[in-house]
């Protein structure tokens, strides 16, 4: 393999031309996408229209002429295809974070009933967010709930047991890209009499999920990472249709109410999806979610999970021979059905070699403890991306030349 195997590998790949649709500054390799996708082309121009025209010359019109109101729904709609989720069941709206709150509250609320199940079972590798926010919510309810914090994906299965109300699980792990079998696990879940809920953050638009196929109960998830929604835009929650009515979540603002405009002073949950809705939504930063969710419907997942498999097989082919004699280890799962689309490496400099790395124009990140993380977005990264980015990673280890003493940003 060299380079010029890697540009046939470009010539021949369908998706190439869509990286036409992303706006990447010149002589960078964008390995971040996971964290923060790139910008899509429109999303520029939707940007101006939004705030010269919908905001600053029809005012507050735009709630209505301009579809504001119903932008959580309808992205929701149109986000529904890539994780197996159907028409009426996904909106677009609030955190990460603030959904999972919502559904994990929601979860324990339909499990009630089942006075002897007081556990949520999860991963202590999970991402921070997901159990602080279940540590906060069981600590605030008061009411004897707790967090069981399982150390291996292999312990998981019998943590599961009688005492269980709520699996919560990250699809793919952030740090090592290890990817659940979210049948199997929910199948799982559902014979020991638990419900599971989901969090596809480096799911959605990385990997095909199929959520009602594989029997998921609820969902949460990230716009930002994959699917290029931009900064901090708004998250989502998938409510599928057989919970809705049962789906009871504590921030019951007027956006989830049955008639928000009657301006009744009792609240009454609205019927459907609409009942995960709180209050009034971020709509400049809603509004160029569109712009992701628009590229992604020039293909589909199954050809962008190909391509995906694809460059992180190459790109761990790639660093075991041309760093072999370097201390790497590779974090990520060979096999194909448990990795998502990212490779992490250990390195005793992780930090350190991944400043270097940004330094030459190889965008990746840094994650506790000594993990380089590289993410793969299939729409804008191309084989020869991949060769050149191992070759700067190659000549940074053989030649030292990374600082071992840099201090750290706030973002890392
Ligand atoms: C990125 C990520 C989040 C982010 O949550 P925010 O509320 O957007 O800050 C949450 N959970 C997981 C698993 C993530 O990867």
């Amino acid at each position: 393999m060299n380079r010029n195997d890697c540009l046939a590998l470009d010539a021949g790949d369908a998706l190439a031309p869509l990286r036409q649709h992303f706006d990447l500054p010149e002589g960078v390799i964008y390995l971040d996408g996971n964290s923060l996708g790139a910008r899509p082309r429109a999303a520029l121009a939707r940007a101006q229209d939004v705030i010269a025209r919908e905001w600053g010359r029809d005012l507050i019109t735009s709630w209505n002429t301009a579809g504001w109101f119903d932008l959580p729904k309808r992205l929701g709609d149109r986000l529904a295809p890539l994780i197996g989720a159907g028409a009426g069941e996904v909106v677009v709206n609030d955190t990460t974070s603030l959904n999972l709150f919502k559904a994990l509250a929601a979860a324990l609320h339909m499990q009630s009933a089942k006075t002897e199940r007081k556990v949520i079972v999860t991963e202590r590798g999970n991402f921070p967010t997901d159990l602080y926010m279940a540590q906060g919510l069981t600590s605030w309810l008061d009411r004897g709930y707790q967090v069981r914090l399982v150390d291996s994906s292999e312990q998981l299965a019998d943590a599961i047991g009688p005492d269980c109300a709520v699996v919560m699980l990250t699809h793919v792990n952030y740090r090592t890209g290890y990817q659940h079998d979210m049948a199997a696990m929910s199948r799982h879940a559902h014979e020991q009499g638990a419900l599971i809920l989901w969090d596809l953050a480096h799911s959605a638009g990385a990997v095909p999920v199929d959520l009602r196929r594989d029997g998921a109960d609820l969902a949460v998830g990230c716009t930002y990472k994959y699917l290029n929604g931009g900064p901090g835009a708004p998250a989502f929650i998938w409510v599928p249709e057989r919970h809705q009515a049962a789906f009871t979540q504590p921030l019951s603002g007027w956006w989830g109410h049955a008639r928000p405009f009657a301006m009744a002073p009792e609240f009454e949950a609205t019927a459907g999806i609409g009942r995960a809705l709180c209050g009034t939504q971020p709509i400049v930063s809603l509004t160029l979610v569109e712009c992701g969710l628009e590229v992604f419907e020039r293909t589909g997942m199954h050809a962008i999970r190909a391509k995906s498999l694809a460059l992180t097989d190459l790109f761990i082919a790639l660093v075991e021979e041309r760093c072999a004699s370097h201390p790497l280890g590779l974090a990520t799962p060979r096999e194909h059905a448990r990795r998502g689309s990212q490779v992490s490496f250990t390195h005793p400099h992780g930090y350190a070699v991944m400043q270097a790395l940004i330094a030459r124009g190889v965008i990746g990140d840094y994650r506790e403890p000594a993990i380089m993380r590289f993410g793969f977005t299939p729409l804008y990264t191309s084989f020869a991306d991949v060769w050149d980015a191992v070759e700067i990673l190659r000549r940074i280890l053989d030649e030292r030349a990374y600082d071992v003493a840099a201090s750290r940003g706030a973002v890392t």
